[in-house]
């Protein structure tokens, strides 16, 4: 996942000096595109606004709603895009889903970046699970494969990939058995996972609970279950609100608070055994996109001219970057296993 982004500055920049890829022109969403949604943890249709958004990351047009249950307090978005609708938001755009590896000069640097986060997801799991050949690997939500790829090559663990997006000629992906589709659809008979991962995943599901308890079902008795989402009530949040890069309109169904996440996995049938306010991706990237989401005002993000603010902002706030994990900027991630009754359970995180 590519993880630089800066603002557009399109007025400030000679036109002709760096060359920008053609976007391609999405019509706004008409409003028979979207659904009603009940909430997603309750099933209650009881709501107030929470705030209204728009795609900040990409610059497409439209605005997006999302409210919060009055009777359980989770926020997501409603209405939202119908499942048909939505893969036109996941273009080659999407952050996740590109493919780019070369940035000029910048390129080491961008692969830096791209090596630490794998090696910092790789340091979570690795915390919580033995990571050896016979090791079985699900990650859900697999975008491009850099994870897997680096299990595969580091561990020779057994990798296998899940995204909606048809991602198979990622050179990343030669080696993982990937599929295509929806998480929940897929067929995967006997077959039990000592690992499952959902690296920012479920916030764009369109059925978390159902996700959560195919995943439950799928892990073997001793399995753990890694997932990382951004976090509501953190800090970047009360900092940027509409333009909290964590909104990610329209993709983003569900915007979890640590409560809430914990209510959606017990419910589930998910033990939690740990909590943590971070997460294997720099929230620093918030701190940026946000402010730069704040400037453009719905414009879009220009990765390409983003990339060197994008690295020189870091630098600058590395002093206070070194307290990240204490600071609850923008993420979490949780670590679960299987409830032993298989019902739902209690809040030990
Ligand atoms: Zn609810």
């Amino acid at each position: 996942m590519n993880r630089a982004a800066t603002a557009q500055f399109a007025s400030s920049q000679p036109a002709t000096r760096t060359k920008i890829p053609c976007r391609p022109i999405l019509p706004p969403p008409r409003p028979d595109m979207f659904e009603p949604v009940s909430c997603y943890l309750c099933g209650g249709t009881d709501t107030v606004p929470l705030v209204t958004a728009e795609d900040d990351l990409t610059g497409k047009p439209g605005r997006f709603t999302f409210v919060t249950c009055r009777r359980c307090g989770l926020a997501y978005q409603s209405p939202r895009l119908k499942l048909e609708h939505i893969g036109a938001y996941y273009d080659e755009e999407y952050i996740a889903h590109r493919r780019k590896t070369n940035w000029g000069w910048l390129t080491p640097l961008y692969r830096r970046a791209m090596d630490k986060l794998d090696r910092a997801k790789i340091a979570t799991v690795g915390e919580n699970i033995a990571l050896e050949p016979e090791t079985k690997v699900l990650d859900v939500g697999c975008g491009a494969g850099s994870f897997l790829a680096k299990l595969r090559s580091t561990y020779g663990a057994a990798v296998t990939g899940v995204d909606f997006k048809d991602l198979s000629g990622s050179p990343w992906l030669e080696g993982v058995e990937f599929r295509c589709g929806l998480f929940y659809e897929q067929a995967f008979g006997d077959r039990r996972f000592d690992l499952i991962t959902m690296w920012h995943f479920l916030e764009h599901d369109y059925d978390p609970p159902r996700s959560l308890q195919f995943a439950r079902d799928l892990l073997a008795p001793e399995g753990r279950l890694v997932i990382e989402v951004p976090r509501l009530d953190c800090l970047t949040w009360r900092l940027y609100r509409e333009r909290w890069p964590g909104l990610q309109a329209p993709q983003h169904t569900v915007l979890l608070s640590r409560a809430s996440l914990l209510d959606m996995l017990a419910q589930a049938g998910l033990e939690v055994i740990d909590h943590r306010p971070y997460g294997a991706f720099p929230p620093y990237f918030y701190l940026f996109a946000g402010a730069a989401f704040k400037l453009l005002k719905g414009k879009g993000l220009n990765l390409d001219r983003a990339i060197l603010p994008y690295f020189l902002g870091q630098i600058l706030l590395s002093p206070f970057l070194l307290f990240e994990r204490r600071l609850n900027l923008a993420m979490q991630t949780v670590v679960c296993r299987p409830s032993p009754s298989g019902a739902r359970g209690g809040d030990d995180a």
